[in-house]
């Protein structure tokens, strides 16, 4: 038991521990770890502990630290345990921690490169429905390897900031040509993000086994899309600018390790993937029990479960790397929206309101199909712990800014002057 006066079930109890990037007014940016409502200032706490190496943690990311390797965090995660559950370290521990409200969250990493999976069968499915009524909703490899895209590592930003948003062409099937303009299609993917660390050779695959000493942690990932610019511009190569405008990730990394008691069998893999893809122990193949909810102006509209996705973690990293891709540390992949077989477990509000014919009334009575501006919504998630317990992954918020517009608009013939 820690020291600290927390209830037993707090979402951030000594079971927890995750690692963010904090500032104080008079301070720098560093690393600390979330214990209840407090952070404590990692660097400061290991020099007054005497501990070498914190120095790692007096950096503007968790990048460093990520570059240590597993063994590394693992007795990390050991002596921050030791110092906030033995009593003989409570008088130099104590002063180095700060209330949540006296500091401000950074993005918890610099963002290496940026992938983005597709691992929710329902979730595919539905979408396959609405982009392609008249074809398979699954496309024919989609059960034979996770499937994804490259992101922009660039725009991926910390919960609470605003979101401006996007504008592009758009083209309705019923349109002769395409205009340009603000999305009006605008909608979000509640997703899970992993974050990565310690980097590889080029032409080296992480083999299923060794994804244990790379995956160091996990965000609540918000994959804002802006549905009509995807619908025009996504065929036949992918995502691009319908979701390249901004990527929002919680500030708080929840460590694997954290995550142990979490672990849960996949669904069920039919047929079965290649051999690459299933690794040489069974268990190192899992799903993760991590209950989610979106908030929308204050509204819960939807209870997504990640338990009900079809891809393990370590799948999507050791095919990511199948090729001989290096991974690095502060790369970051997103699971995909995740969304279960009922209407109220639906990750994004393209399939929530089926393509915006079924609006979600929101408590204030108002009605939504995609985003307005000045809508909010905020991510939330809890994982499984230790014996029965839950353990918090924190909130990913962000607020719609309206359009900025450059040049000139389709449907008005008004030139906007403006400096290039
Ligand atoms: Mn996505």
């Amino acid at each position: 038991m820690t020291w600290l006066d927390l209830p037993d079930d707090h979402l951030f109890g000594i079971d927890n521990l995750p690692y963010g990037v904090f500032s104080t007014e008079a301070g720098s940016t560093r690393v600390g770890v979330r214990i209840g409502e407090q952070v404590l200032d990692l660097p400061a706490a290991a020099v007054a502990a005497g501990m070498e190496s914190g120095a790692v943690w007096q950096a503007g990311s968790l990048n460093p630290f990520l570059a240590h390797g597993a063994e590394a965090w693992r007795s990390a995660r050991e002596w921050i345990t030791e110092i906030l559950t033995n009593d003989c370290y409570r008088d130099v521990v104590e002063p180095h921690l700060l209330d949540l409200a006296e500091v401000t969250m950074h993005l918890p990493i610099a963002v290496g490169d940026y992938v983005d999976f597709y691992a929710s069968e329902h979730h595919a499915t539905n979408v396959g429905r609405i982009f392609r009524p008249d074809s398979e909703p699954l496309t024919p490899n989609w059960k034979h390897l996770p499937i994804g895209s490259h992101g922009r590592s660039g725009t991926v930003v910390v919960s609470g900031t605003d979101i401006v948003r996007p504008s592009g062409q758009r083209k309705p099937p019923t349109a002769d040509a395409p205009t340009f303009g603000p999305s009006g299609r605008l909608d979000i993917e509640a997703e899970l993000g992993f974050i990565v660390g310690g980097g590889t050779e080029l032409g080296e695959p992480v083999s299923i086994a060794d994804t244990h000493d790379h995956l160091f942690g996990v965000v609540i990932l918000n994959d804002w899309s802006a549905r009509d610019l995807q619908a025009w511009e996504y065929v036949p190569l992918g995502p691009f600018l319908g979701k390249s405008f901004a990527t929002s990730i919680s500030p708080w990394v929840v460590t694997m390790d954290a995550l142990r008691a979490a672990r849960i069998p996949l669904p069920g893999q039919d047929p079965q993937p290649l051999d690459y893809l299933r690794g040489d122990d069974p268990s190192d193949v899992y799903g993760l029990d991590i209950a989610y909810e979106v908030e929308w102006n204050g509204t819960v509209v939807s209870h997504p479960s990640y338990r009900d996705m079809y891809w393990s973690p370590t799948q999507m990293l050791t095919h990511m790397t199948v090729n001989g891709a290096t991974v690095r540390s502060g790369d970051l992949f997103g699971s995909g929206t995740i969304s279960g077989p009922e209407k109220g477990s639906r990750g994004c509000f393209l399939e929530l309101t089926w393509s915006g014919q079924e609006p979600v009334t929101l408590d204030d009575g108002s009605e939504r199909t995609f985003l307005e501006d000045g809508d909010t919504v905020v991510l939330r998630a809890t994982a499984v712990g230790p014996d029965g317990s839950r353990i918090g992954l924190g909130e990913c918020a962000g607020t719609i800014a309206p359009a900025r517009h450059r040049g000139r608009h389709d449907t008005t013939t008004t030139t906007v002057h403006s400096i290039h």
